[in-house]
């Protein structure tokens, strides 16, 4: 359950499985699609298959059958980008088999090494960044007519906003809407702001439509997926830094504005957003999650650091003690909300003291869940330009090992809080453990598995907590 040095960003087993689109009648080529990172990427992924299906492509599993395969990347970390390259030997063998087929890299990795990737990874033929996914039909037939080919452009505009995704190897009940692109941050560790570019808004119209959509095809939960949530802002299109005038900002949209737009699609939808960011959260968002009921009562805020120093270093734009009133404020205006972080051991220069305030916080907030990561230096960004990568990496991996075990400690008594109380579960699927058990999440985002009974997914359950692990709520259904 926990999350290490790696990229188990989201479920860590989906990270690289090949995923489907119905076939199609008349499709006359098969593709391959791989996905890695977080839920941006399988997000993006769904719209490349969308794009590729209405281009006569079906999906195969079985990668000796494909005549394309794309793998969409994740630069994140260092050790992101090895896994796809041990892949890409992997794909090397079944490219000896069929020479006509076509390898195609996407997303942040492509995006982060361009035309390199082509002079590195002899056997790609394709090198498509995450605002190029329209291009993709005239750059296969490119491809196929014996040239690489290659666009990593960067868009002001791009949001994909008229296409639908196709939804990939979901469960038919939760669905990831993408409601911006890009990020304007900068925080100095991260690659993000090079690899999708400047921030930019989806018009909340069609978020509302695809919800909606979805909704009338029984999803139950939809989640509103950017970099930065707080920070949407919608004002006919373009870039956010580009919104100027007082005008502008008065009749644009904002996310409080979205999300509750998002929630009148049906009582019956459950809404969730991620990710949220300290500096940008505001108490307006806070009221109208406490005012819908089917807005979950969840939120990610990543505090990478617990320390004032640190985070300034990081260039996150607030302190331990900004940090700190918003967590208040989320405990005062939602008092039963559930609150997850990420966390990054052993930024540059970070002494022992201040890794102990990350500690302190952590048992300040009391987190539900964290996702922990080593710190990894990316080429461009401001730290590795500015700062050394001076914490050893066996101090990296015991800060990391500290910070997991006090993690477990804290989802576990978080989880022992709730038994005896009765939540209302979505039911997701059957649990992977056994077929005669149901499993779905409370709005705090906890996995909660229970007998089936007469239940099946999309239900509505109240169940009862019997007992718990430090990953999973075990209950009773007491509906009748
Ligand atoms: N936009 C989100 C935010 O600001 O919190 C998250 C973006 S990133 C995909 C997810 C997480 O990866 C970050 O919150 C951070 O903890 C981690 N991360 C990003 N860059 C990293 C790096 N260079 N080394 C280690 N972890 C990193
Ligand atoms: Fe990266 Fe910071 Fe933007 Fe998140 S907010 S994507 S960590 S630059």
């Amino acid at each position: 359950m926990f999350e290490h040095d790696d990229f188990k960003v989201i479920d860590e087993t989906k990270q690289g499985q090949p995923t489907l689109i119905a076939p199609l009648e008349g499709a006359t080529k098969k593709l391959y699609l791989e996905s890695y990172g977080c839920q941006m990427n399988f997000s993006d992924s769904e719209i490349v298959a969308s794009i590729l299906k209405d281009n006569g492509y079906s999906t195969t599993k079985v990668i000796q059958e494909a005549d394309v395969i794309f793998v969409n990347t994740c630069a994140i970390r260092d050790n992101a980008e090895q896994r796809v390259r041990g892949r890409l030997k992997e794909y090397k063998a079944v490219k000896k088999q069929n020479p006509d087929l076509v390898v195609g890299v996407l997303g942040c990795m492509a995006e982060r090494l361009k035309s390199k990737l082509l002079e590195e990874e002899k056997l790609v033929d394709l090198v498509v960044g995450p605002d190029a996914y329209r291009d993709l039909p005239s750059l296969l037939e490119s491809v196929e007519n014996g040239q690489k080919a290659v666009n990593v452009l960067l868009s002001k505009e791009e949001t994909y906003a008229d296409i639908t995704p196709v939804r990939l190897g979901g469960n038919g009940i939760t669905a990831f809407i993408s409601i911006m692109r890009g990020c304007d941050n900068m925080c100095a560790f991260c690659v993000v702001p090079f690899t999708r570019g400047r921030e930019r808004s989806r018009d909340p119209e069609t978020i509302v439509k695809e919800a909606t959509e979805l909704f009338e095809q029984g999803y139950r939960e939809v989640t509103l997926l950017g970099q930065n949530v707080d920070s949407y802002l919608y004002a006919g299109g373009g870039l956010k830094k580009e919104i100027m005038t007082e005008e502008e900002k008065k009749g644009a949209v904002n996310f409080a504005q979205l999300l509750e737009k998002v929630a009148l699609v049906s009582p019956l939808l459950r809404v969730r957003f991620s990710t949220s960011h300290p500096k940008d959260m505001t108490d307006e968002v806070l009221h109208i999650m406490a005012k819908y009921d089917n807005i979950c009562k969840y939120i990610h805020l990543p505090v990478q650091s617990g320390n004032s120093r640190m985070l300034e270093r990081m260039n996150r734009g607030y302190s331990r003690e900004w940090y700190q009133d918003r967590i208040s404020a989320i405990r005062r205006i939602i008092p039963n909300c559930g609150i997850s972080t990420d966390i990054i051991a052993g930024f540059c220069s970070e002494t022992d003291e201040e890794h102990k305030d990350t500690l302190t916080l952590m048992e300040w907030v009391g987190y539900d869940f964290a996702y922990m990561f080593k710190y990894s230096e990316r080429p461009k960004t401001l730290a590795e330009r500015k700062f050394t990568d001076d914490v050893p990496e066996e101090v990296k991996s015991a800060r990391l090992a500290e910070i997991v075990q006090l993690q477990q400690g804290l989802s576990f008594e978080s989880n022992k809080k709730d038994v005896g109380k009765i939540f209302e579960v979505l039911v997701e699927n059957t649990s992977k453990r056994s077929k005669d058990q149901l499993s779905g999440r409370t709005s705090q985002n906890k996995v909660v598995v229970f007998p089936k009974k007469e239940f099946k997914a999309g239900d509505y359950v109240l169940v009862k907590i019997l007992d718990c692990t430090a990953a999973t709520l075990l209950g009773e259904a007491i509906n009748e």
